[in-house]
């Protein structure tokens, strides 16, 4: 037997686990509809939360770019694929988040590779809340730095962890802002107040929470009454935008050190024309269309208590990131099938994403969900 049986084994193995993935064709209706498996559905777990991907101004804006610059970059930013639409949005994305610069990458996972990998070495030492999002992970075991790891959220024991850490030259402290699959929230503030004792600088990724946090959707930074800007914070263009595509933003001269040193930025082709189109076009209504962010908060809400009324198991929380929490890998595949047969489509959530027996539906919602799509979710679940 040749041991490419053995990873053929393998995948007979995650299925008995019940954790065996597979593709599955999700035919896009435009708004939040879908047809999957010739069934029409209603998404609920798309990380669309302005319900941005198929706005016709950032269509436009992307088609536009398209015919100006073509198909593709055509080389490295650093060779000469930058053109005059990545300027444009690096510096439109610095003025939305309010940082002094910007770098945008072909994906948030390539962002987070980046600038772990530039700020810290050997010498230096990296906290990581324990359920921040694999890139990040990633990022951290990819350095040589020493990789610390704190229970979730608790700064105390950030706190324990950082008390060990003299013998460092430089402290980082990673997170995620929004958790990506709790819907919980960092408590920035505290947290920035206690690295700073620490000396530590923090690194925030901001994936879920650009366009969903803040007055105006801004970010996390927004939410908090900080001070200062934290050192890094990562974004994406690919959550809230509906676009493609990650973003650093940091000091004029962390930028430039980045572009000069993160390899995940040299040694790639620059985003696509039409992509960075479609990221200043949602910029653009994001900056118009406010009252998106608060029409996301209310439908959150309104499904939060929904749910709740229905005796579900919704950890704490506010935002639009709902895990209904399940525990057994085969129950939530089959919850997940059961409401898809009643036109709602929400994924099983299961291990090694999330931690063993926490197996869950991570529901998200949209600011372009009607009251039908909430009362039909809502009546889907009642038939659970
Ligand atoms: C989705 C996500 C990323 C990766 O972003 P992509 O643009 O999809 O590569 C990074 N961090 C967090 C917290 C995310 O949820």
């Amino acid at each position: 037997m040749s041991w490419i049986d053995d990873i053929h084994e393998e995948v007979h193995e995650l299925d008995a686990q019940g954790l065996r993935r597979r593709l599955r064709i999700v035919d896009l209706l435009g708004g939040m509809r879908a047809s999957v498996e010739n069934k029409d559905c209603v998404l609920f777990c798309t990380n669309n939360y302005l319900g941005l991907a198929d706005h016709p101004h950032v269509l436009e804006r992307s088609q536009k770019a398209l015919f100006r610059y073509g198909a593709g970059a055509q080389a490295s930013r650093l060779v000469s694929g930058h053109l005059p639409i990545h300027q444009q949005l690096e510096e439109k994305t610095a003025i939305f988040k309010g940082s002094e610069a910007c770098l945008a990458f072909p994906t948030g996972y390539m962002a987070n590779l980046a600038v772990v990998s530039a700020l810290v070495d050997e010498k230096d030492v990296i906290l990581c809340d324990r359920f921040n999002h694999a890139s990040l992970i990633d990022a951290c075991r990819m350095t040589k730095a020493k990789f610390m790891v704190y229970d979730h959220l608790s700064l105390d024991d950030l706190k324990k962890q950082l008390e060990k850490t003299g013998k460092y030259r430089r402290r980082l402290v990673v997170t995620d802002g929004l958790f990506s699959m709790d819907g919980d929230l960092v408590p920035l503030l505290k947290l920035m107040e206690l690295a700073h004792e620490y000396d530590a600088l923090v690194m925030v990724d901001d994936a879920h929470g650009t366009g969903v946090l803040g007055p105006t959707g801004q970010g996390i930074i927004h939410h908090f009454p900080l001070k200062h800007f934290p050192a890094v914070v990562v974004g994406t263009y690919s959550k809230a935008m509906g676009s493609m595509g990650g973003f650093v933003c940091g000091s004029q001269l962390f930028i430039e050190y980045l572009l000069n040193k993160a390899r995940t930025f040299i040694y790639t082709t620059g985003l696509p024309p039409a992509v960075c189109g479609a990221s200043l076009g949602a910029l653009e209504v994001m900056e118009q269309e406010t009252s998106r962010v608060d029409k996301l908060w209310d439908n959150s809400k309104k499904i939060r208590v929904g749910l709740k009324a229905l005796g579900y198991d919704i950890p704490r929380g506010a935002g639009p990131i709902l895990p209904v929490m399940v525990g057994e890998n085969e129950e939530a595949l089959r919850m997940s099938k059961r409401l898809l047969e009643e036109g709602i489509l929400i994924v099983a959530i299961r291990p090694p994403t999330v931690p063993k027996s926490t197996a869950r539906l991570r529901l998200s919602v949209s600011a372009a969900h009607t009251d039908e799509d909430i009362t039909k979710l809502l009546d889907a679940f009642k038939k659970l």
